[in-house]
Formats: C-alpha cells, sequence, structure tokens
C-alpha cells in the first residue's frame, strides 16, 4: 500500500524547498520525495492542498510521567526547594491519563517523537501510554541514587527495564543518570560503561542551574542541602570542580549522549559527539539568563529542542517550544530552529527520522498555511496532518468549497 501526501510546499530538510510537492509513502517508511509531476503511481493520494509538509516533530527532553503536575508547582527563586516539591507531587494519582493527554494534544500540533525521562515506578504506565497513542518514543529509564553503596541495585533495577523484551514497535529505550547532584559517580560510570556498551543514548541534566554549578564546584548550596534533607547524602562526597570535569566521566563512543538544558555550557566543553538539549519554556520558566544556543550552534554543537515537564511549562508540544523560541531569540534564524526542531531532535534520539528522504521512518507534520521554513515560528501555524510509522494519528480536512462537499482542494 503506497500513500501519495501531496502538499503545495514540501520540506525535506533544513536547507530544502519544493513546491507542489509530494511524499510517498509505503508501510512504515518513506519511499520517495520529490515534485508531484514527477511523483511515482500511488494507491491512495492524500491531498493536503495549500499545506506545507515536513518532518514529525522531536521533542527530545520530556518528563511525561509529570505532566499532571501542570502549573501547581511555581518557582520562588529557589531550584532545590522547587524540585523536593515535584519529588513529593510525583506520586499523586491521575498521572497516565495526564500523560495520555499531554501526547495527544502534541500529537494534534506535529508532534510526532519524544525523548521522555521515566521514573522506574511509571514506565510500564508510560510504555503503555505510547503504545496506545502511537507516538514515537526513546524513554529513557532514569537513574537516581547519591549513596555509592546502592550503585550495584539501582542500576540493575534500571537495566532491566531498558532490556524489557515486550516492548510496542513504537517505542526503544535509553538510560538517564538524573544529574550531577543526583547520582553517586559509582552509578553513572556503570550507566555510561553499559549504555555505551550496548548501543543505548544515555541522558544526563547537566548546567541547569547556579546552584549546581555551586555543588560542582564546592560540594555546597541548596542541592547539597537537599540531599541531607532527604537522608540522601553521601558525606564522602569529593565535587569535580565543573561541568567540564564532570562531562570527562562520560565518554560515549557508540550511541549519543545527550547533554539536556547546558543553560550555563560552554562551546569548548561540550564532547564532538554529544547533543546540547535546549528547553525555551522551562529556560524562561526558571528565568534564566540567555542560553548559549548561538554560542553553541556557532561552534557546530548539534542542539535539539525539548519541553522539559509541564511543572516548568504549560505543554509538551514542541510547536509551542519553537514559537517561543522564535518570539523571545530573534537571532536563532528559522532554518536553525527547523534543524533543531526535526534532525537534530530524531539524531539525539537515535531514530531514523527527522528528515523526508527514501528509507527514513515516516514521521511527517503538515502545518496550514504553506509557508517556508518559518512556518515553526509562526503564531498561526496549525496543524493539518501528523503520522506517525506511516499512520494517520491526527488529521484536519480543509473546509470544502462552498457547495462542494466532497472534492478536496488541488495542489496550487
Ligand atoms: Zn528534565
Amino acid at each position: 500500500m503506497r500513500t501519495a501526501y501531496v502538499a503545495a510546499r514540501v520540506l525535506p530538510d533544513a536547507d530544502t524547498l519544493i513546491r507542489d510537492g509530494a511524499v510517498v509513502v509505503e508501510g512504515d517508511r518513506i519511499a520517495w520525495v520529490g515534485a508531484f509531476r514527477d511523483a511515482p503511481a500511488a494507491d491512495e493520494r492524500v491531498d493536503l492542498g495549500n499545506a506545507v509538509l515536513m518532518p514529525g516533530l522531536v521533542n527530545a527532553h520530556s518528563h511525561l510521567d509529570l505532566t499532571h503536575l501542570k502549573g501547581s508547582v511555581p518557582f520562588e527563586g529557589e531550584f532545590a526547594k522547587w524540585a523536593e516539591r515535584v519529588m513529593h507531587g510525583r506520586k499523586k494519582p491521575g498521572m497516565a491519563d495526564a500523560a495520555r493527554k499531554g501526547i495527544r494534544e502534541a500529537l494534534a500540533r506535529g508532534t510526532t517523537t519524544f525523548g521522555d525521562i521515566v521514573d522506574r515506578r511509571s514506565f510500564e504506565e508510560i510504555v503503555e501510554v505510547f503504545r496506545e497513542t502511537g507516538a514515537r518514543g526513546r524513554l529513557f529509564v532514569e537513574a537516581i541514587g547519591f549513596r555509592p553503596e546502592a550503585a550495584n541495585e539501582i542500576f540493575e533495577a534500571v537495566w532491566d527495564l531498558v532490556e524489557m523484551q515486550a516492548l510496542p514497535g513504537n517505542v526503544a529505550t535509553g538510560v538517564s543518570p538524573h544529574a550531577p547532584y543526583s547520582v553517586s559517580r559509582a552509578l553513572l560510570e556503570r550507566a555510561v560503561a553499559v549504555a555505551d556498551g550496548h548501543g543505548r543514548p544515555l541522558a544526563v541534566h547537566l548546567a541547569e542551574t547556579l546552584e549546581e554549578l555551586a555543588f560542582l564546584r564546592h560540594g555546597i548550596g541548596p542541592l547539597r542541602e537537599l540531599l541531607k534533607r532527604a537522608g540522601a547524602d553521601d558525606p564522602s562526597f569529593k565535587p569535580e570542580g565543573s561541568a567540564a570535569a564532570f562531562l570527562a566521566l562520560i565518554e560515549m563512543t557508540r550511541a549519543p549522549l545527550l547533554l539536556v538544558h547546558g543553560n550555563y555550557l560552554r562551546p569548548r566543553d561540550v564532547p564532538a559527539a554529544a547533543f546540547v538539549v535546549y528547553c525555551p519554556t522551562a529556560h524562561a520558566f526558571f528565568r534564566h539568563p540567555e542560553h548559549p544556543v548561538i554560542e553553541l550552534l556557532e561552534e557546530g554543537v548539534r542542539v535539539a529542542l525539548g519541553s522539559d515537564s509541564a511543572a516548568s511549562g504549560e505543554t509538551v508540544d514542541l510547536l509551542s517550544e519553537t514559537q517561543h523560541l522564535a518570539r523571545e531569540r530573534p537571532d536563532v534564524s528559522p532554518k536553525a530552529i527547523f534543524r533543531m526542531a526535526t534532525e537534530w531532535g530524531a539524531r539525539a534520539l537515535s531514530f531514523d527520522a527527522g528528515v523526508l528522504k527514501a528509507g527514513c521512518l515516516a514521521d511527517l507534520a503538515a502545518f496550514t498555511p504553506a509557508a517556508g521554513h518559518e512556518i515553526l515560528g509562526r503564531p498561526d501555524a496549525r496543524c493539518v496532518l501528523t503520522v506517525v510509522d506511516g499512520r494517520v494519528l491526527h488529521r484536519v480536512d480543509p473546509a470544502p468549497p462552498l457547495g462542494e462537499t466532497a472534492k478536496l482542494p488541488t495542489v496550487a
């Protein structure tokens, strides 16, 4: 079964625009991309009319198991206090329903893929939510534990989930040693060695707050106090001194490394194989100084985009992030935003997607109006189609012209 999706404009990647284009999908893969007049025969034609068709958007960092905390945890100036409230709120009921709703809203706005950090206790429910919604997910099982003596036991429990056999085809896994202030170095080293050995991506929150930098430098500050309050401190802990020194502990050679936030990272600290994941609305929520995204891009660092959790933002859909970014940072070009939202997100999550090319996974999104790469920054962008693995998960039919009910508009 071959389906041709036809649109006034097709954007296969951040550098290419095809007028009156088509994308032919066969099964879960893209079979052909080009001008409509050259398209091969297909069994079915979906005419999107005056729309722009592109790769599905990739939210490279979410915490869907915190979606039920939306709007309920204000930030009052101290990150450690905010994180402590989130930890306590995590156990509230309604988690899976909120996550399902968050994913469906994101699918209806063109997000096809999530790099989701999952607490061990929520893992099976979140897998089920992905199975039901059909969104693509790289689920990073979270490893947390600051006491070195618990490292092996924690890692074994994490790895059992990472290697779980009966996962749906739209779900893959990775590992997330949470952050420098919440994992022992023994747990970090074990996670890095095993994840890389098995080719599993690894995500770590890094250089997110000034509190974390104080912790890395001197082992002091609100985050150390939080560990003590939680009865989770390790009195023998010796800080690395800096985010760069911490990064020297993480060498990934086979699988991607995602450095989440990087609000205070310098480009020269980022290893060549790593991705930085910038979360624009969460960055604004915590009132950080300007993100170094331009410096990172100029030095050739690959940057992906994420939403972080609904506890530090409104939604988990990536279009809201790109619209926020375009509004707040006019110095970031539309093509850079496009690449971060698609190709680099997919590569960070190690999925064969993020560009429209024969052989890639058929993850697509279409928006009106028919614009160029700047569409992801337009406040009036409206998603009319979302496809994951070749399956249509969201579709808005264009309004039929007066007097006609069945005939869709043809390509201009
Ligand atoms: Zn996060």
